[in-house]
């Protein structure tokens, strides 16, 4: 997979070198481009934004720096090979990014990344792309930063770890949370490791027993135990199919029971921890 990131903040995306993502583009899985926008500014001070028509508050990013650097960035991947660019706009007013869009993008070849500053990018830059490769406006969450580059990384550590060969053990994101499959739409319970005991502190006696039919059971448990305490509209929307009998009756100790339309729902106040 092909990355380019065009952003005011080049050194704002280091940490593409570390970790995972490092790793993944040392050995050749992910080749990442990031390109300083002001290349493309052909004034003194390689002034990025203006005044936003119609006035109020901050500034607007131009058309003329997105449009040639995006211009450029294009026609050097095509050139070194790359096809079917897709083009991500961070924004706050984006789609949510999900586990399922991760999913999708990490499927594509080429990802093209445009982080704004300021008040975000002069609308028809997003909109002249748009005519030429799909574009994704995601949001990375319901707050605002004061920029997009925080968002790329995001995006990236979450679509990387789901390329083929990047993860240690393939199976690891098969469980995580949000991921498509027996768990699908649960947040996955607690971990544990060695030692067995910490602090006075057992782990639970199920994960000894090497009984894997239990141990799967009680990772369910836990599952459905954090998500109605975590994120209860997870619950409210999921599938009735998703839960098996036992499922049944572990929701109904957390206090929960299907409506009429057969969807769970919240019958008691929250049972404190
Ligand atoms: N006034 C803009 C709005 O409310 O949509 C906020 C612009 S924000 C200060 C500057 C840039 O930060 C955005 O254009 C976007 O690139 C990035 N950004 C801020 N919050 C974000 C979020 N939740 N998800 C993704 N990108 C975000």
């Amino acid at each position: 997979m092909r990355l380019d990131v065009v952003t005011i903040f080049p050194e704002y995306l280091d940490p593409l070198n570390v970790s995972l993502v490092g790793k993944a583009r040392a050995h050749g899985r992910l080749g990442v481009h990031v390109h300083d926008l002001r290349q493309w500014t052909r004034d003194r001070h390689h002034t990025v934004d203006d005044t936003p028509y119609g006035g109020g508050p901050g500034m607007v990013m131009k058309t003329e720096p997105w449009g040639e650097a995006l211009d450029q960035v294009i026609a050097d991947g095509y050139e070194s090979g790359a096809r079917r660019p897709a083009l991500v706009v961070p924004t706050p007013s984006g789609r949510p990014f999900t586990q399922e869009l991760a999913v999708e993008l990490s499927a594509r070849p080429w990802l093209l990344f445009a982080p704004a500053r300021y008040e975000g990018i002069d609308r028809r830059v997003t909109e002249e792309y748009a005519t030429r490769m799909p574009v994704y406006e995601v949001s990375i969450g319901d707050y605002v930063l004061a920029g997009g580059e925080a968002a790329v990384l995001v995006v990236t550590e979450a679509v990387a770890r789901l390329l083929p060969g990047v993860l240690g053990n393939a199976e690891s994101h098969r469980d995580d949370s949000f991921a498509p499959g027996a768990m699908a739409d649960l947040l996955e319970g607690p971990v544990y490791t060695k030692p067995p005991n910490w602090r006075g502190r057992d782990i639970p006696e199920v994960l000894l027993s090497g009984h894997h039919g239990r141990i799967a059971r009680w990772r369910r448990d836990q599952a459905l135990d954090r998500t109605t305490r975590n994120r209860p509209d997870l619950i409210e929307r999921a599938d009735p199919a998703a839960f098996d009998k036992k499922d049944r009756e572990t929701l109904s100790i957390l206090g929960w029971a299907p409506g009429p339309d057969g969807r769970f729902g919240r019958t008691a106040p929250d049972v404190e921890e």
